[in-house]
């Protein structure tokens, strides 16, 4: 069983803080690139990879710019070239705005199953604030004609740290989220990364986040906040009702292959120590190079065992699940601690082995990026 995450580079508008590879704008481009992406999937299997496909990801960008025909004509190349089995989970990413009933009808009779709506906030002047497209009003909408559209597996994303945020702010900003019933949250702190609009005016001292101690405290609340509610924090970043957690995203975590296509997309094979590449993030580059039937993407890193490790905790250790010791000494003929006696006692506290597992507390999330240098 494999999974297949499929990359749509596309956007409405440029959102100021985004640093994700995506174009706005060609429209000839977009009609273009559901066919692009079949020859992928083509190219892919000649390459050698194969099905059946366990869980499939539309991701963006904005893949609800693609229509349910074209989704729906792209899934079909799925089943053909690969399978798709039974139960398969099979996401896309929408934003409000962009949908209407009838198209989100139109993804559920195509074969998506799961739905996850980029809100961000349900406050008008935050959106705003971020640069979105959409209103509140066209989030709550998104919402309710999903559900009507027979969506029973829905994900919101909402940001925190917003610029002038506080934990009185964010609670009313749970509490909308929470009175939509979302089965699955993505939470994620706002960052500046470089070369963004956001980033020339936090340089310019225009636009000022959250002090460290705020961003903890928010990162906190959220966690607690959502468990009395329900959610179980079973990644950094994302909480689910019990059943609802992400399956795809899960195999990225317990490094299992995933096989990416469309323009910088990124795969990985799990054989041998793992091995991982990607189509270049450029959209001319890949539509060149699928029309001349050429792969486009390229090999960026084999593992070797010692990588392998390091990696098996860095994207493990960011779960609730944790890194199994039986199964770490099965694969790699080690212990965790055996092979990193330094980066377990320099992480300290925050890193435990209980009932079998390493985990990190939410402390240890919290500093995450931090404290998993040690293993690097
Ligand atoms: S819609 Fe999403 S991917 Fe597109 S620019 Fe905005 S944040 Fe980035």
């Amino acid at each position: 069983m494999t999974s297949l995450y499929l990359h749509v580079p596309f956007c409405r508008s440029k959102c100021p803080y985004c640093d994700f590879y995506s174009v706005a704008g060609n429209e000839a481009a977009l009609r273009a690139y559901p066919g692009s992406l079949c020859r992928h999937m083509e190219l892919s299997r000649e390459a050698g990879w194969s099905g059946p496909l366990g869980t499939l990801f539309f991701g963006g960008g904005t893949p609800s710019l693609l229509s349910p025909e074209e989704i729906g004509r792209i899934l079909d190349a799925g089943a053909r070239i690969f399978g798709i089995a039974e139960g398969a989970e099979i996401s896309l990413e929408a934003n409000p705005g962009t949908l209407t009933l009838e198209s989100l009808r139109g993804y559920r009779l195509a074969g998506i199953n799961r739905i996850s709506l980029g809100l961000q906030s349900l406050s008008d002047v935050r959106l705003r604030r971020l640069g979105r497209s959409h209103t509140a009003g066209q989030g709550r909408q998104a919402v309710d004609w999903s559900r009507k559209a027979g969506f029973n597996n829905l994900s919101c994303d909402l940001m925190f740290a917003l610029p002038g945020e506080d934990l009185s702010s964010l609670r009313s900003e749970i509490d909308a989220f929470l009175a939509l019933a979302p089965d699955h949250l993505s939470c994620y702190g706002l960052t500046v990364e470089e070369a963004t609009p956001f980033y020339h005016l936090h340089r310019a001292g225009e636009l000022s986040l959250p002090e460290e101690e705020d961003f903890a405290a928010q990162f906190m609340a959220l966690h607690q906040w959502l468990a009395e509610e329900g959610f179980g924090h079973y990644e950094i970043s994302n909480y689910a009702r019990p059943g609802f957690e992400c399956r795809h995203n899960r195999r990225y975590w317990q490094r299992r292959s995933v096989l990416g296509v469309g323009a910088g997309a990124h795969s990985f094979s799990a054989k041998g120590w793992g091995r991982r590449s990607a189509a270049a993030a450029d959209l001319e580059h890949f539509l060149n190079a699928i029309a001349r039937g050429e792969e486009p993407a390229e090999l960026l890193e084999v593992f070797d065992r010692r990588g392998a490790m390091a990696e098996t905790l860095f994207l493990g250790l960011r779960t609730d699940a944790g890194v199994d010791e039986q199964e770490f000494r099965h694969l790699f003929a080690t212990g965790v601690a055996e092979a990193f006696p330094r980066a377990v006692s320099q992480v300290g506290a925050r890193l435990s082995l209980r009932e079998g597992r390493w985990r990190m507390d939410l402390e240890g999330w919290l500093l995450y990026n931090h404290l998993i240098t040690s293993f690097l």
